[in-house]
C-alpha cells in the first residue's frame, strides 16, 4: 500500500543518544536559523535529558522541537535515575522516542513495557516515536516483515485510540544492523517494510487513521543517501543518529526532505 508522502509533513528527528554537552546547544541554534523558512517538515532534536531545558530555550522562536529519548512507565515515584514523561514535558519536550533498539538490547526492554510507556507518554501529551526493527539474523532468515510487524503490534497499547492521540504516533523502522554501521537496506527492502507496517496500522486503526501516522526510517541516514531513502513510498521522514549531531549534516538531510515535500 502506498501513502502519498506529500500529504503529511515529513518528520526529521535527531537522536543525540549519549552525546552532546552545553557547548552543543549552538548546533540547535544553527538548526533553528537554517530551517526558519522551510515548509512541509517537522524538525525535532532529542538531546540527553540533562540538556533538554537548555535545548528548548535554544530552540525558542524557531520551528525546532525538542524531545526525550525515553521515559519511565510510571509518572513519578521511587525509580532512581529514571526520567518521567511528566519531567520531559516540564522541560519542554513535545515528543519522546520509545523502544529504541539500544534500550531494547541494553536495558532489556520488552514490547509490553514499551506499550505501558506509550500509554504514559500519551497521557502526558507527549507524541511517541515508537521504534521497531529486526536483527541481521532475522533479515537473513527472511522473516523481517513478520517479526517487525509483530513487534509493532506488541508495543502498541491494547486500548490505543483517537482519544489517546493515536494519530500523533510516529513509527520508526530501524533495522538494528543499519544503526551506526553505515549500512542501509535497499530502497526495495525499506519500501516493503514500510508498506507492511502501514498495512498493520490500517488493520488495527483503519485506513484513514493509518494514513495520518508517520512511518519514518532510521539507520545510517546521511546527507548522501537521504534523498533516495526519503523518496521511498510510505517513508514519512527519518530518525537520524550520528548525522544529527552536526547542524550542517542534519540540515542537508532536512533539505532533501523539503525538496520532496
Ligand atoms: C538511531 O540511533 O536511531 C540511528 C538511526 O542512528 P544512526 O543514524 O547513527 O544510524
Amino acid at each position: 500500500m502506498d501513502s502519498e508522502n506529500s500529504k503529511i509533513s515529513q518528520l526529521l528527528a535527531g537522536n543525540w543518544k549519549m552525546n552532546g554537552l552545553r557547548s552543543s546547544l549552538a548546533e540547535i541554534r544553527a538548526l533553528g536559523r537554517g530551517i526558519a523558512d522551510l515548509q512541509g517538515v517537522e524538525v525535532l532534536v532529542c538531546p540527553p535529558a540533562t540538556l533538554l531545558t537548555e535545548a528548548a530555550k535554544a530552540a525558542e522562536g524557531s520551528p525546532v522541537l525538542v524531545g526525550g529519548q525515553d521515559c519511565h512507565a510510571q509518572k513519578a515515584g521511587a525509580f532512581t535515575g529514571e526520567i518521567s514523561a511528566v519531567s520531559l514535558r516540564d522541560a519542554g519536550a513535545k515528543y519522546v522516542i520509545l523502544g529504541h533498539s539500544e534500550r531494547r538490547q541494553y536495558q532489556v526492554e520488552a514490547s509490553a513495557l514499551i506499550a505501558e510507556k506509550m500509554t504514559t507518554a500519551c497521557e502526558e501529551g507527549l507524541k511517541p516515536i515508537l521504534c521497531v526493527g529486526e536483527t541481521e539474523a532475522v533479515r537473513d532468515a527472511g522473516n523481517a516483515e513478520q517479526i517487525v510487524t509483530k513487534q509493532l503490534e506488541a508495543s502498541l497499547p491494547k486500548d490505543f485510540s483517537l482519544d489517546m492521540g493515536v494519530q500523533e504516533l510516529a513509527v520508526a523502522y530501524e533495522p538494528i544492523w543499519a544503526i551506526g554501521t553505515g549500512r542501509t537496506p535497499t530502497t526495495e527492502q525499506i519500501a516493503d517494510m514500510h508498506s507492511a507496517l502501514r498495512v498493520s496500522l490500517s488493520n488495527r486503526f483503519g485506513m484513514d487513521i493509518s494514513a495520518q501516522i508517520r512511518i519514518i526510517y532510521g539507520g545510517s541516514v546521511k546527507p548522501n543517501n537521504a534523498a533516495e531513502i526519503l523518496a521511498v513510498p510510505n517513508v514519512d521522514g527519518a530518525l537520524v543518529g550520528g548525522a544529527s549531531l552536526k547542524s550542517a549534516d542534519f540540515l542537508a538531510i532536512i533539505h532533501a526532505a523539503v525538496r520532496l515535500a
